[in-house]
């Protein structure tokens, strides 16, 4: 064990310790000035020194630092807004139903009212006309001949007033539902207008977050090719931890990622591997963030090889998770982790067709020793 991290120190001993990084902040530092770029407006992409206000050229440490940050907030800020937008465009939706809904009932309603009116109109003019002929009928009578006609036109009467209520009743319903309507049409106008807003941020996040993705693919490329295993400073993990808290685990043990394309399994052959594939590919996008499987200790991070930048934690004695083609590491050998918590950002390094993370569950630290991940998780109640 100490072997191992001492041979981390020398190789990737750069990239831990006090990093220049600005943790939690979300504006840059006074002073100081980002390369402008598709993500530049976060404040990983400045570099403060303390009492130095010149502009300070960042290693490549520094930038993969910088970078993958970026890619960690800007993950979170395009599932947060893709979150509020799919609300939103719900919401709106609703909105319009209940506004069409509210217009058709006026309509409806207007068109009554105004009926209404018509037939009280109708029959007034005609109790008028009848009105006038029973008057003239009683007087020129004067005897119970009439008695039957007056009591037609009393009926035909409170037949008046009552539709005259009606008519009444249904202007007010129409006012009503005219004032329900316009609310409800604001109020439609108000969400789609939102959700529109949603919607263009979502796409300005998520091609803010592709930028930064291709960028954290090359460096990461680069710097596993040198030999450097993409340690990040603690300030990444504590920061990221902020933008994006992880997920609390329910159980002992847990995914790698959170979301993910099964690929290649375990077991299988083909032109990538010499023998059998050792493990289980999961596809994911650059810089998704990966979690130990369960409690243990890392054991080693390297580099260089057809893993590219890999990280193996230690369970037990007979246990162990390896986790492969990384971009960058949250954590280092020596460090004790938890379930769910996140020791990695996924990449595409090293012998790797495409953006994926390959996931080994082994009986000791070294390859050869793997058996079916998906099976082992799912006999611990863990599906994949
Ligand atoms: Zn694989």
């Amino acid at each position: 064990m100490s072997a191992i991290v001492l041979i981390f120190s020398v190789v990737c001993g750069a990239f831990w310790g006090n990093s220049p990084f600005s943790a939690g902040t979300d504006a840059p530092p006074a002073g100081t000035r980002g390369r402008p770029g598709a993500y530049a407006a976060h404040p990983a992409g400045y570099v403060a020194h303390p009492g130095a206000a010149r502009r300070v050229r960042r290693s490549a440490a520094q930038r993969l630092a910088d970078v993958s940050f970026a890619v960690m907030r800007l993950g979170e800020a395009a599932r947060r807004t893709g979150r509020l937008y799919a609300q939103q465009r719900s919401a709106a939706w609703a909105q319009r139903v209940e506004r069409d809904r509210l217009q058709t009932a006026l309509r409806r309603e207007r068109r009554t009212a105004a009926a209404l009116r018509r037939t009280v109109g109708a029959i007034a003019g005609a109790q008028y006309r009848t009105g006038s002929i029973v008057a003239y009928t009683l007087r020129i009578t004067g005897s119970g001949a009439g008695k039957s006609l007056v009591r037609a036109h009393e009926q035909a009467d409170r037949r008046e007033r009552a539709l005259a209520a009606r008519a009444r009743s249904a202007g007010r319903e129409s006012r009503v539902l005219a004032g329900e309507s316009a609310t409800a049409t604001a109020r439609a106008a108000a969400l789609t207008d939102r959700s529109d807003r949603l919607k263009t941020a979502r796409e300005q996040a998520k091609r803010g977050l592709g930028a930064a993705r291709d960028e954290l693919r090359n460096l990461a490329t680069t710097a596993s090719r040198s030999g450097s295993c993409g340690g990040l400073p603690h300030a990444v993990s504590s920061a990221a931890a902020t933008v994006a808290p992880a997920a609390v685990p329910r159980g002992e043990w847990v995914r790698p990622v959170e979301r993910y394309d099964l690929s290649a399994p375990f077991g299988g052959a083909g032109g990538h591997w010499v023998g059998r594939h050792t493990g289980q590919d999961l596809k994911v996008p650059v810089g998704t963030p990966v979690r130990s499987v369960g409690a243990g200790r890392i054991v080693s991070l390297t580099c260089g090889d057809g893993f590219g930048i890999s990280m193996v934690v230690r369970h037990r004695r007979d246990l162990y998770s390896q986790y492969a083609h990384l971009s960058a590491a949250l954590a280092g050998p020596g460090e004790q982790v938890r379930p769910g918590e996140r020791i990695a950002l996924s990449g595409d390094t090293g012998n790797s067709t495409g953006p994926h993370l390959h996931f080994e569950v082994r009986r000791t630290p070294s390859l050869g020793s793997g058996v079916d991940p998906a099976t082992w998780l799912r006999d611990r109640g863990v599906g994949l």
